[in-house]
């Protein structure tokens, strides 16, 4: 089973003309496996359209970065999965450590996401990943698990089977500091290690993405490591180049 996929978060960033201007790009670039684009929610439908006049169907999915808990209701500024989904989302970030810093998303509520993108009929993506601080008092792992762990209490290890796990490290994102390939694995290996437990067959075919400063440069390394299926690729896949560049390391 092919786990891989490369996925770029553009989180507040772009435009109209931006995206139309992204999609042509990307369309004249050769890349493989699943790439998925998840831009600020109010371009999805405009990125749908125009993944379809491009060709790209096949090759291109799409994502939203963040979701409300409920279907509806009086809740002002916020989306939910269901709204996504009619917007053109196949997938969904759920506890984007930027979502967990800024919007002070705890494992509850991220929990509550992740069963809520399930119930809209969307793939969640559950962000995971220790800040410096936590990594230097020597509690990654644990942050980590405990991270997992309340997503599998609540949507059960059936509901982990819909989505996948990006790993990433706080200190990495947006930082230019990659984990190394080793460290990386290392977690990654912790993640499926954990699911194995519940399932050892949803374990072997659950992408595990990698997340934190990924560039066409340093993706191929991290993507030769056993338990590292691709990656959630934020400021270089403002660029549809070289998000395409990092596409094709999930060649093997
Ligand atoms: C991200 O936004 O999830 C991310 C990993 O960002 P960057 O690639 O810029 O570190």
């Amino acid at each position: 089973m092919n786990r891989g996929i490369v996925a770029g978060n553009w989180k507040m960033h772009g435009s109209r003309q931006f995206v139309i201007d992204y999609l042509s790009a990307l369309a004249g670039q050769r890349f493989d496996g699943r790439l998925l684009l998840i831009p600020p929610a109010g371009y999805l439908s405009l990125l749908a359209d125009l993944v379809a006049q491009h060709g790209l169907s096949d090759r291109v999915e799409l994502g939203a970065q963040n979701l409300h808990p409920e279907a509806s209701g009086p809740f002002t500024g916020e989306m939910s999965g269901e709204m996504l989904k009619d917007l053109g989302a196949a997938w969904v970030l759920v506890g984007h450590s930027e979502r967990r810093q800024f919007a002070g998303e705890d494992n509850q509520l991220v929990a509550a996401k992740f069963v809520a993108a399930l119930r809209a009929d969307l793939k969640p993506i559950l962000c995971v990943g220790e800040t410096a601080a936590e990594r230097e008092a020597g509690s990654a792992a644990e942050v980590v698990v405990g991270q997992l762990e309340a997503v599998l209490e609540l949507a059960g290890i059936a509901g982990l089977a819909q989505g996948g796990v990006a790993y990433e490290p706080v200190w990495a994102i947006g930082t230019g500091k990659t984990a190394t390939p080793a460290l990386a694995q290392e977690m990654h290996g912790l993640i499926r290690g954990g699911l194995a437990k519940a399932s050892s067959q949803v374990a072997a075919t659950i992408p595990v993405l990698y997340g934190g400063s990924v560039k066409g440069s340093n993706a191929r390394a991290l993507f030769a490591e056993e338990d590292i299926d691709g990656g959630l690729v934020g400021g270089a896949s403002l660029e549809a180049g070289e998000l395409a560049a990092i596409a094709r390391c999930l060649a093997p």
